[in-house]
């Protein structure tokens, strides 16, 4: 079967996220169909939107896989569920955020899904981890290499601090 290649964002700002990170990494581990390949560190990152909240742990994650992108979203929402997520506002605090980053060179435009994920090319929080990763990234809709996009993120004024988690 085909095995598509597929980036996902974690991230976690409420209780021990660092250990919330590794549950959900060992539970998409054990999902029959995936294969994680590769894990980035993790990156400790200011919230957006609601500044009143902890900061994130955010990390990165390669697998390799023949489900669909909304079965891997379907898989991923449920993991999030399971870990006891409430959905409350929309940038509030989360136990865990599991995004879809990249899946292959597809671009998906689905009401619930959109990949590449909508903000994937311009946070730092997605863009650092995903180099770490693989630097030889080109974003399907925009032609661009990680590095390049990577760049233009580092010289806006108004990027957050990001630093990795020892
Ligand atoms: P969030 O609160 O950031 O977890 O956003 C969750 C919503 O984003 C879900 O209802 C998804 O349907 C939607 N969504 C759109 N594109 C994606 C994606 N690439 N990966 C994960 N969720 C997505």
């Amino acid at each position: 079967m085909k095995q598509i290649e597929v980036y996902i964002g974690l991230g976690s700002n409420m209780g021990d996220r660092a250990s919330n990170l590794q549950d959900a990494i060992n539970i998409i581990k054990n999902i029959i169909g995936i294969q994680v390949k590769a894990v980035s560190s993790i990156y400790l990152t200011e919230p957006w939107g609601n500044k009143n909240q902890d900061d994130f742990y955010n990390q990165v994650i390669m697998i390799e896989t023949h489900l669909s992108a909304r079965a891997l979203l379907r898989e991923l929402q449920k993991i999030e569920i399971n870990m006891g997520r409430q959905r409350t506002e929309n940038w509030g605090p989360r136990i865990i955020d599991l995004d879809i980053l990249l899946y292959g060179d597809e671009i998906v435009d689905f009401p619930e899904l959109k990949i590449p994920h909508p903000y994937a090319q311009q946070r730092l929080f997605v863009l650092i981890p995903l180099e770490e990763i693989n630097s030889e990234i080109v974003f399907p809709d925009s032609g661009m290499g990680i590095r390049e996009v990577l760049i233009r993120a580092l010289g806006r004024e108004d990027e957050k601090t990001i630093n990795k988690v020892d």
